[in-house]
């Protein structure tokens, strides 16, 4: 029997991971952010001092057994020799370097199934990223993607991070720039999305709204 999946795609800081998290707990499911892949090997590359452009190294490290990523109800976490690196993992500077990683496609082949693998043995995957909809679960029941000013997001990032708006803003426009024009699963809106502008929503809001679509517009899935 298939797995129900839920994809919430978007740019950046576009509320991705707080929706999936409070959507997945109202509906008793598990949630991934696949972004945790590409900020995983970023930074185990950085750490085991792989270049981001060794490809065959990077490829390697993709299936190396001394970094994991585990799903949690309150996060995607990244363990790293058994530590639990999350919180360096996500910071907007490895955003940075997982844009330039996730822009290889033998990378994302290489990160794929263990992707796939997050929707094995559960009763239903709220899974978050670029190319949820598009390329990792195209049979979901139901796909978003979630929209939002470029001050909003940078604001929100700014304000989790204590760190300064005008920086992550820059940072936030040139790592969206990169993901929406690489070649290997650029950023997109999946063709029969339901398309959320968090500008004008509340967390609250936006979770009901596809929780509310999920109920009522979802596809059925073969079993
Ligand atoms: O979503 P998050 O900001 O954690 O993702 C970090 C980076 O990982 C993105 O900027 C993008 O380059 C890459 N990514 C991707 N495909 C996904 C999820 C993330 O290419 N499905």
């Amino acid at each position: 029997m298939s797995v129900a999946v839920i994809t919430i795609d978007g740019p950046s800081a576009s509320g991705k991971s707080s929706v999936s998290r409070d959507l997945a707990a109202k509906l008793g499911w598990k949630w991934v952010s696949t972004g945790a892949f590409y900020r995983g090997l970023a930074w185990v590359a950085m750490k085991e001092k792989v270049e981001v452009t060794d490809v065959p190294k990077l490829v390697n490290l993709c299936s190396d057994p001394l970094w994991s990523v585990e799903m949690r109800d309150d996060k995607t976490a990244v363990i790293w020799r058994g530590s639990d690196v999350t919180d360096e993992v996500f910071s907007e500077a490895v955003g940075e370097k997982a844009s330039q990683v996730s822009q290889i496609q033998d990378v994302r082949k290489a990160l794929l199934q263990a992707q796939r693998n997050c929707a094995i043995g559960v009763l239903g995957l709220v899974a978050e990223g670029r190319d949820c909809g598009t390329v990792v679960f195209p049979q979901a029941v139901l796909k978003v993607f979630l929209t939002a000013s470029q001050e909003a997001r940078a604001l929100r990032r700014a304000r989790e991070q204590g760190a300064d708006v005008g920086k992550i803003q820059a940072s936030q426009t040139e790592r969206d720039n990169q993901d929406s024009t690489r070649t290997a699963a650029p950023l997109q809106v999946p063709p029969d999305a339901l398309v959320l502008d968090t500008d004008h929503l509340s967390l609250l809001e936006a979770v009901e709204k596809i929780h509310f679509d999920h109920r009522f517009f979802r596809r059925d899935i073969g079993s």
